[in-house]
């Protein structure tokens, strides 16, 4: 017997996370009610991810249910909220048990994690497609926004640059190695929203951005919000051994500055505050490494270790650029 559409709604999200009690009203109803503290704010966004766009449609679903809920953690973390619900929009072809229960399991792993309850959604028949809106908790008035960076504040970035791009060409067969890039792929396929690092990072940022569509573009966009520019040190950029072995043999700056997915916060803290910040960077579960430096005159220059400017800063995706 098929699955309905209530049968699967049933079984694999209904109890899938866990309880919070300020969730008066979860799945089942026509709406969630959800119980905001006084003096907070909530802190909302959504994302989509489409199968042959941001993962191949036979991908692990279990790989699928984390990364469709952490893309949105990971922008929860780089306002400075604290996750609390999520809503989940599922699009499938056909209802098939085993890829419902290994997408549920991944969603609800990350979202357990993170005390995030799944309080509703919307499921239709369709090519598949995951889109997840996550709703977050703020002190009023305390987001980190991308506006409010100064020149002479030190840009900075959290983990490593660079693991889930080169993963992704290497799964694409246009990077062959002998030694092993397995520990990449992680980061590619089960990235870790660097929730707790944000909201530490609340008192002492003058502004964040997470990195998912690459450094240079995402920092471009913090830029542009802050009225300013900045001059990266590339030899400071924090990449793991492949990514530098990888930049060292082709010269290819792209991987580490714009082929995304990293899911690191990119953030700026004015000078007074650095060892405040460096030492609250103590109790992160990844390193923070200073990279630049904000600057009045606008536009993104990167540095090379020689002293001389690369000529051309590689961008970032643009799912509308190139016109198809
Ligand atoms: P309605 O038609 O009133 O919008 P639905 O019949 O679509 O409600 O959904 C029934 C309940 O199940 C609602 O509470 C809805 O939020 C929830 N729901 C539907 N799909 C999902 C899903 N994929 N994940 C979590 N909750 C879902
Ligand atoms: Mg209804």
């Amino acid at each position: 017997v098929p699955l309905s559409e209530f049968d699967l709604i049933d079984r694999y999200f209904t109890s899938s996370t866990g309880p919070r009690d300020d969730v008066v009203l979860g799945i089942g109803d026509d709406c969630a009610v959800l119980r905001v503290p006084d003096q907070r704010e909530l802190a909302v966004t959504i994302d989509t991810l489409v199968a042959g766009v941001h993962f191949a449609a036979d991908a692990e679903p279990e790989w699928i249910g984390h990364k469709a809920l952490a893309v949105g953690l990971s922008d929860l973390a780089a306002m400075g909220a604290e996750p609390a619900w999520a809503t989940l929009a599922l699009t499938l072809p056909q209802a098939e048990p085993a890829w419902l229960g290994a997408f549920s399991r991944g969603f609800s792993e990350l979202a357990l994690a993170h005390r995030v309850q799944l309080v509703g959604g919307d499921t239709t028949r369709g090519p598949l497609a995951v889109s997840v809106q996550v709703h977050g908790l703020l002190r009023a008035g305390a987001a980190m926004r991308r506006g409010g960076g100064a020149p002479g504040d030190l840009v900075y970035v959290t983990g490593t640059l660079g693991d889930a791009g080169l993963a992704l060409l290497a799964e694409q067969g246009l990077y062959v190695r002998d030694g092993c890039l397995g520990g990449l792929r992680e980061q590619l396929h089960r990235p870790s929203p660097r929730v707790a690092e944000g909201l530490l990072l609340a008192s002492v940022a003058s502004a964040c951005i997470d990195v998912s569509d690459g450094l240079a573009a995402d920092l471009g966009h913090l830029l542009r919000a802050s009225a300013c520019g900045a001059t990266l040190y590339l030899e400071r950029v924090p990449c793991s051994e492949a990514v530098r072995d990888y930049v060292a043999e082709t010269g290819d700056w792209s991987v580490p500055l714009a082929a995304g997915d990293d899911y690191e916060l990119c953030f700026t803290v004015p000078e007074e505050k650095q060892a405040v910040l460096e030492n609250l960077a103590l109790d992160f579960s990844v390193p923070v490494t200073w990279i630049g430096l904000l600057e009045p005159q606008k536009g993104l220059r990167c540095c090379q270790a020689d002293g001389r400017q690369l000529a051309a800063v590689p961008s970032g995706y643009d799912h509308f650029a190139g016109g198809d």
